[in-house]
């Protein structure tokens, strides 16, 4: 059988200008189980966490130590960026949406300031409000900021909070995506 993986090599190789090969890029879990083969200069890094997310032996694990050979390094974020990130993402409504894995790819590509390789659309708008470069392999960019409200249905009053339901009316809390300059 072919191994998945093996069998996009030179078909979907990213084309990078040169001036991208320079840069450092910080890639997340989506990026690594997306099979993609990723021809990058040695300036690629991941945060700890990522390996966690990453089953040993698992499907998605050879390619992992292919990048691991091809120069991957794996570097801790400091705490104090790690914290604003979360306020950050607490401020876009992105936090609840995000894993400690996420936190830790846009933490580390703000200490590095490097450029996020992901197809994740909540990375992507956090680091688009934190002005934290990134670029999508398998789907294309989000091209506007949006933020997430909470809406009642019943008495249509507004949360900037996630709610169960309103404490107004009682009403069931939709969540609504928002481009930034809505409202
Ligand atoms: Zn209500």
């Amino acid at each position: 059988m072919i191994d998945p993986i093996d069998s996009t090599v030179g078909e979907n190789n990213l084309s990078l200008t040169a001036i991208e090969v320079l840069m450092k890029y910080v890639l997340d879990t989506s990026v690594i189980l997306s099979g993609k083969d990723i021809h990058l200069s040695d300036q690629m890094f991941i945060p700890p966490s990522i390996t966690d997310e990453i089953q040993k032996g698992g499907r998605w694990y050879k390619k992992f130590q292919r990048y691991q050979a091809a120069g991957l390094r794996i570097v801790t974020p400091p705490g104090t960026v790690i914290e604003m990130i979360k306020k950050q993402a607490k401020k876009t409504g992105d936090f609840l949406r995000l894993s400690e894995a996420d936190i830790e790819v846009l933490a580390l590509a703000y200490h590095l300031n490097a450029v996020i390789l992901t197809d994740d659309y909540t990375i992507q708008n956090l680091a688009r409000s934190l002005n934290i470069g990134y670029k999508g392999v398998a789907q294309k960019e989000i091209e506007k900021e949006y933020r997430w409200a909470y809406r009642c249905k019943k008495c249509k009053r507004w949360f900037d909070e996630p709610v169960e339901e309103c404490f107004i009316c009682g009403g069931e809390v939709s969540t609504v995506k928002m481009e930034s300059d809505d409202r």
